[in-house]
């Protein structure tokens, strides 16, 4: 490395992460810039797939370092533990005692965000979620759950508590799956949608419970204002939180603690701090409301590498635009349920796909994005999102 050389490290490989670093390896100079991906693991999450991961099935292992290995993006692996942007540090625990000092002239931080399990009172102790750790945890133990027809109760009808019932239910039929929520499920999807899903529930043998808020969990029922709702296992699914790195390191968020941006993905406090996918919310409407989604954290982390790549080329970068076209969920392994959205405001179109083909359009929206992202070093122009010049 010279004098000269840019250090750029990107936090975090998830899908924002790794479409970053990919994409700035092509749009960048190999001897003038250098790129460090620093991951808590050493594989990839596909974390849209870890409703697939609690229900036991064996998912395909993708080691970083391979994913990684034909490119010139050095890979640590380690937890980032602290921020320092004063001095441009990350603080990074690679289980050798000591943190590591990573320094940059940028960074882009993708730390994504994890099931937010909020304050009620007894869920951390008592209730898995849908992380990596936990669903990989519940796995073995469903078999034996399924057997002695066991009761589960998922908190949370969001879209990723509609596509973790269904798919426990499907696999495991001797479980007893019940669904709580403290508002209506699926509140995004329009009454078409939700009448599938309601069918799906009902062919599943899965029962809802709307309009209850589960206020706190002892280790064998969850209360409620309406009475307590028994289970053996708890699965927690409602909504999403982000890490408190950047808060504490003086970087300015928002109420959830995601960094807020410029529409060129870069910190409003600190422009050598680039921040994409579920950690990031762009201040300046980029013509969508951003949800905490796969469908945008691809398209943050590309805009952030061609942003960042314009700027340390001393070009103008554009400025960041996003449409939703659809959204999939999968309903267990056979059926599905796409709703296709009205691209200008983001409401839901009476338009939807079901059954078999709607669960394949989701699969192939999953694996587009990931072999895309692979893509990145050679062809970046594989990948263009609907809404980019908005
Ligand atoms: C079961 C499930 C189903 C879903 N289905 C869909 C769907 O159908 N469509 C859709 O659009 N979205 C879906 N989502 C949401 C989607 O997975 C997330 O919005 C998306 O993964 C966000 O991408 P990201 O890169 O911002 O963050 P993440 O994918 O969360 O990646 C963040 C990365 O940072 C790493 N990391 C975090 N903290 C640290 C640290 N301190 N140090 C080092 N590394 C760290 C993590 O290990 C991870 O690799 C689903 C989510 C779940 C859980």
């Amino acid at each position: 490395m010279t004098e000269e050389t840019t250090r750029v490290v990107v936090l975090g490989a998830g899908y924002a992460g790794l479409m970053a670093a990919m994409r700035l390896a092509n749009k960048t100079n190999r001897r003038s810039v250098a790129i460090t991906l620093v991951n808590a693991s050493e594989d990839f999450n596909e974390r849209v797939r870890n409703h697939q991961l609690i229900s036991g099935e064996r998912l395909p292992q993708r080691a970083l370092a391979k994913m990684l290995a034909n490119t010139r993006i050095r890979f640590l692996p380690g937890t980032v533990v602290a921020l320092d942007p004063h001095h441009h540090i990350a603080k990074v625990e690679t289980g050798a005692g000591v943190p590591v000092d990573l320094r940059y002239d940028y960074l882009i931080y993708t730390l994504g965000s994890h099931v937010d399990v909020g304050p009620t009172r007894g869920a951390t102790q008592h209730a898995y979620t849908v992380d990596e750790r936990s669903a990989a945890a519940l796995a073995p133990l469903l078999p034996d759950l399924a057997a002695r027809k066991a009761r589960v109760l998922l908190v949370g009808a969001g879209n990723t508590g509609v596509e973790v019932s269904t798919e426990l239910a499907e696999r495991f039929p001797g479980l007893r799956v019940t669904v709580v929520t403290r508002g209506s499920f699926a509140s995004n999807l329009s009454e078409a949608a939700k009448r599938h899903i309601r069918r799906a529930f009902s062919r599943l043998g899965i029962t809802l419970i709307e309009n209850t808020e589960v206020t706190s969990l002892d280790p064998d029922q969850a209360n409620t204002i309406s009475g307590p709702i028994p289970f053996d296992v708890c699965i927690w699914v409602g909504g999403f939180a982000v890490s408190d790195l950047a808060r504490s390191a003086g970087v300015r968020v928002n109420e959830r603690g995601q960094i807020l941006t410029d529409r060129a993905m870069r910190s409003l406090s600190h422009p050598d701090i680039y921040a994409a996918g579920d950690a990031a919310m762009p201040a300046d409407d980029p013509g969508t409301p951003i949800r905490m989604s796969l469908y945008a954290a691809g398209p943050m982390g590309a805009h952030a590498a061609d942003s960042l790549a314009a700027l340390l080329r001393g070009r103008q970068p554009s400025p960041f635009g996003l449409s939703y076209l659809a959204q999939g969920l999968s309903l267990g392994r056979r059926d599905g349920v796409v709703q296709f959205l009205n691209w200008n405001t983001d409401t839901a179109l009476g338009l939807i796909i079901t059954g078999r083909i709607a669960n394949w359009f989701r699969e192939f929206f999953v694996a587009f994005l990931l072999l895309t992202i692979r893509l990145q070093p050679t062809v970046p122009w594989v990948f263009y999102w609907p809404g980019k010049n908005k």
